[in-house]
């Protein structure tokens, strides 16, 4: 395309060359995306510099780097992305996509289960927005609303302190916390939103706030377990964090047939259920190639080796096949249960239930009956053991309802071939199906499942009328909303 023809078909964009950084071959690209949208991205553009946001459209040079998703299945390409850097920028675009009227979704890490921080029009993303300072002095730490937890613990560990959240470094703080927050400090010191002391949150009707026991305590409270996407826009977490220079993990693995799994599991639950609350474990199955099963149960200590070795002598009664114990650094040991740092796409469907009670044999073998059903490796089950710390915490006392639960299971199975789509959906949905009658009922937010009819019910029980309280009044026009966010009154 010559100058001549640029210019020609730039129309009034050659107004905003120049403007949030534009080249004019990308402000005619803009003009294409008012034109095909109808949104006036025109008076976005004018209002947010390049030091407040980064704008992506589809031709833009980044557009791509900026699209991975953890789930392929969900993932969508969005119109235009908005990448903020400042919570006032955030004001400005939610303000014009109200004035639009375009439906957006707000991103932080992406691994959203069902791709609820997906949209096929407008992305408020947060990734930008990622510093990490520590106060060595306070044991604090401030975190932008769009860092991953491994640069929090990037951050925290060298200086010899710890955060009880997701092994997964790839996990946003973000969606991670505002659902609770899981990780194999749990049990020691709480999940991810028991940590949290204050959030700053860009709210439905325009306003920066500040949230804490203290300011705005009912938002506070909504903020630790209730949801992503359903109150505002968190820009920022100030965070408790834990002196702990070293851990102590430990691995224990087994190759058994199906008719031996179920007592070695047992052995697990009874353990856990008693374990000490310095010990966090969780216990995982998988079908092998040649037919056997799979078992390894992990933990994390905040004790010594050595007295990690003396209790884990309860299970050690089950003769694991492999075993070690180690002492590493926060941050090796993070690396050590998740594996390498890149940022990792797939298909894939998850599924979980709380376990009030232990699991029955006959559950179990359910289970596996299951899990057998299907090739290797398509369906795998976790369980992630609660108690200690979580349960120390009342039901209402958070929005994060489920404290009193043994374990969170959890439905795992990921493809490479869009092609098996249907059929490990299928699977799946059968052994949970299967599952209905050993199980709760209720689910985890974070392990979020669109198949769920009462889902609302099933993650927050009895907080749920709480929530839809301050939900009502916080966004009583139902500004931020995705297929599982609270609901309004009314
Ligand atoms: C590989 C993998 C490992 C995981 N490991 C664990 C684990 O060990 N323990 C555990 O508890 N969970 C785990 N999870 C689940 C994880 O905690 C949830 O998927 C969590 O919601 C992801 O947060 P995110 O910011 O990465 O996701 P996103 O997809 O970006 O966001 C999730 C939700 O939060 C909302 N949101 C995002 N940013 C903001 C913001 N700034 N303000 C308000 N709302 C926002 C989104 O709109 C969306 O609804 C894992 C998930 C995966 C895929």
């Amino acid at each position: 395309m010559n100058r001549r023809t640029l210019l020609k078909n730039s129309g009034n964009m050659s107004l905003l060359w120049g403007l949030n950084g534009l080249t004019l071959l990308e402000s005619i690209f803009m003009s294409r995306v008012q034109a095909a949208t109808g949104w006036d991205i025109h008076s976005l553009i004018r209002q947010l510099g390049p030091e407040d946001a980064l704008i992506l459209i589809p031709t833009h040079e980044l557009y791509s780097r900026f699209n991975q998703e953890f789930n392929l299945r969900t993932a969508k390409l969005p119109a235009v992305r908005i990448l903020v850097k400042n919570p006032q920028a955030i004001v400005t675009s939610l303000q014009w996509l109200k004035q639009e009227n375009i439906p957006f979704s707000i991103r932080c890490g992406g691994h959203s289960f069902e791709g609820l921080s997906q949209s096929h029009s407008v992305v408020i993303d947060t990734r930008l927005m990622n510093r990490v300072d520590v106060d060595l002095d306070q044991h604090t730490v401030n975190v932008g609303g769009g860092a991953s937890l491994g640069q929090i613990y990037n951050a925290i560990s060298p200086l010899g302190f710890a955060y009880p959240g997701g092994t997964c470094p790839n996990v946003g703080v973000s969606g991670h916390l505002l659902g609770g927050g899981y990780g194999l400090l749990a049990r020691s010191f709480g999940l991810a939103c028991d940590s949290l002391l204050s959030a700053e949150i860009v709210t439905a009707d325009g306003r920066i706030e500040v949230v804490s026991e203290d300011r705005n305590p009912d938002l506070f409270w909504a903020l630790k377990g209730g949801g992503g996407g359903s109150f505002g826009v968190v820009t920022r977490f100030t965070l408790k964090i834990y002196p702990l220079p070293k851990v102590s993990i430990f691995s224990m693995s087994w190759n058994l047939p199906k008719n031996k799994a179920a007592t070695i599991f047992n052995n697990w639950q009874a353990w856990i259920a008693e374990a000490p609350s310095e010990i966090t474990s969780l216990f995982r199955f998988n079908k092998n190639p040649d037919g056997t099963f799979y078992l390894r149960t992990v933990g994390q200590c905040i004790k010594s080796e050595t007295w990690l070795q003396t209790e884990l002598r309860n299970l050690q009664m089950a003769s694991p096949q492999r075993q070690s114990t180690k002492t590493l650094s926060f941050t090796d040991a993070a690396s050590n249960f998740a594996g390498k740092q890149d940022y990792v796409s797939v298909y894939m469907k998850g599924k979980s239930d709380y376990i009030y009670n232990e699991i029955s044999e006959i559950g179990i073998n359910v289970a596996l009956a299951g899990i057998d059903q299907g090739s290797a490796g398509a369906v795998g089950l976790a369980f992630d053991g609660y108690g200690g710390k979580i349960a120390q915490v009342s039901e209402t006392e958070s929005a994060f309802v489920h404290r009193n639960a043994h374990s969170v299971l959890q439905y795992f199975c990921q493809w490479q071939n869009p092609a098996a789509s249907q059929s490990r959906m299928a699977h799946v949905r059968a052994v949970h199906k299967s599952l209905r009658p050993y199980v709760s009922g209720f689910s985890y937010v974070n392990y979020c499942d669109t198949d769920i009819s009462n889902w609302a019910h099933a993650y927050w029980g009895q907080n749920l009328e709480r929530l839809i309280d301050v939900k009502t009044k916080w966004d009583p026009e139902n500004f931020f909303k995705h297929a599982q966010s609270i609901p309004v009154r009314g």
